[in-house]
């Protein structure tokens, strides 16, 4: 491909973009494949002759487009938002594009410069004192598995420069709550403390974790001869947006000299409207935390901030720094793989930046505004109708709903509820997440794409009724056959 091939076909991607952002709203939400569907359309082998462009791109409709489910989509209630931003698809293109790598400061100095002042306008929109030190991952799975890391390096003055975990010095101990997130048991169970030294601590009645169980569990390891290592709190828990009480953990935190993680991946977006910064009372007290730009701020998905108060402890635990990378810069610049685990590192500022720029703080916080309201009014829509509850406080954007209509006998409710989300999500008119909170099947709404209206809303709650309503008949008649 020449230049003005790449020019032509790179304007078609744009118009193909562009046309797709255009349509989205006519599209079913959910893909309607069966398993294997899409490997059936593609040959087994690679073409031994290069095709054409034209034939390349033809394949997003007839291979691709039918089997996506489409989170942009107005009508998409699930997971979580990860909404792309039109700025933030041509920033990331812009990455793609130039093609640079920061494997040093002196690889490619725009890469660690912008990177380092985006982070700080992140910083700063959160809230964040000065105190703290940015990057960017890919992930907040790696994040954490950086703080995990972190954590017991400082638990262990430096195993690693030393024997490792292998030195068979005391048992370290990592606590967290039941509703975590799984990527914080994955990053404990590959940073070597073990299945047995993770302690899952109870919650409250609105999901998060008891300060009051967490003391007394570190107070038992302390009495058996543990060693209390790391805490991973959070804010804006997976199923039902829990908020674990920050301040508390921190001074227990404190007391025993044990490393804070706080996962604000999905609340942390929150953290830019200052009537939300409640939910990380004393955030201070942490010793890291991980915010995830790429859920529902708009940034396209990877870009994973990472804050940590002690850089030079970060630093010294990840760093390498073999000669074929030391150059004359070093100690004047920051090299940014000394702050995590690849050792390249992808311009992914650019579409954090692109965002920031188009939005403004202004522009993000309205939209963050928008589907918080838009939450409001739904929960208050279920909570009035009979035989509907919600069943965690709606804390931002999402919605956790309950349907037990008369007839259906307690223990058949969790197969109903997992039954009525799988026919609105088969539709194809919207989607949610069924998901579990305190043992019971429950179903998620999730607000936050980047065009949901109050309409989109509004057409979920009447298709959630109506839907639910033809499954309980169903469930009815089979009770009472049964
Ligand atoms: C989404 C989410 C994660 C995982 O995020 P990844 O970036 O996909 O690794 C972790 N914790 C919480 C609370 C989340 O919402």
């Amino acid at each position: 491909m020449d230049t003005e091939e790449f020019r032509r076909h790179g304007h078609a991607v744009i118009d193909w973009l562009a046309d797709y952002h255009a349509q989205i709203r006519s599209l079913p939400v959910q893909a309607a494949s069966e398993p294997g569907s899409v490997k059936a359309l593609l040959p087994d082998s690679p073409p031994l002759q290069g095709e054409s462009f034209e034939a390349i791109l033809g394949d997003m409709d007839k291979v691709v487009l039918p089997h996506l489910s489409h989170w942009q989509h107005p009508r998409f209630f699930g997971f979580f938002p990860s909404n792309s931003l039109r700025a933030g698809i041509l920033g990331d293109l812009m990455s793609s594009g130039l093609g640079v790598l920061g494997l040093s400061w002196q690889s490619s100095p725009a890469v660690t410069e912008v990177e380092e002042v985006v982070v700080d306008w992140f910083r700063q929109m959160v809230g964040l004192s000065p105190q703290w030190f940015g990057v960017i991952n890919d992930t907040a799975s790696s994040s954490t598995l950086v703080a995990l890391l972190t954590a017991r390096e400082r638990s262990t003055d430096y195993s690693l420069a030393r024997a490792g975990l292998q030195d068979g010095g005391q048992r370290l101990v990592v606590y967290t709550s039941v509703s975590a997130h799984s990527s914080v048991m994955k990053a404990a169970l590959l940073c070597g403390f073990g299945r047995e030294n993770v302690r899952l601590i109870d919650v409250d009645e609105a999901f998060a974790m008891r300060a009051d169980a967490l003391e007394q569990a570190i107070a038992a390891d302390l009495a058996a001869g543990l060693k209390p290592c790391a805490i991973v709190a959070a804010v804006g828990g997976t199923a039902t947006t829990s908020v674990d009480p920050v301040d508390e953990i921190a001074a227990i935190a404190q007391k025993h000299g044990i490393w804070l993680h706080v996962d604000a991946a999905m609340a942390g977006s929150a953290m830019i409207l200052p009537e939300y910064r409640w939910m990380w009372n004393g955030i201070e007290g942490a010793d890291s935390v991980v915010i995830n730009a790429h859920k529902w701020l708009g940034v396209p998905f990877d870009c994973s901030l990472f804050f940590v108060r002690d850089e030079p402890h970060l630093l010294r635990v990840m760093s390498t720094n073999p000669t074929y990378l030391q150059s004359e810069t070093d100690g004047v610049v920051r090299n940014l793989r000394d702050t995590g685990i690849p050792l390249g590192r992808r311009f992914r500022a650019l579409k954090l930046w692109f965002v920031i720029r188009e939005q403004g703080v202004d522009g993000l916080q309205a939209r963050l505004r928008r589907d918080l309201k838009l939450a409001a009014e739904l929960s208050e829509e279920v909570s009035r109708t009979p035989h509907w509850h919600v069943v965690a406080p709606v804390v931002l954007q999402t919605v956790c709903v309950r349907f037990e209509p008369p007839g259906i006998p307690g223990e058949a409710l969790d197969e109903f509820t997992r039954a009525w989300a799988s026919a609105v999500n088969k539709s194809g008119e919207a989607f949610v997440t069924p998901a579990t909170a305190g043992g019971k099947w429950m179903v998620r709404v999730s607000i936050g794409a980047p065009e949901t209206t109050d309409e989109d809303v509004k057409s979920l709650w009447s298709l959630m009724q109506s839907v639910s309503a033809d499954v309980a008949s169903t469930f009815q008649t089979n009770q009472a056959g049964a």
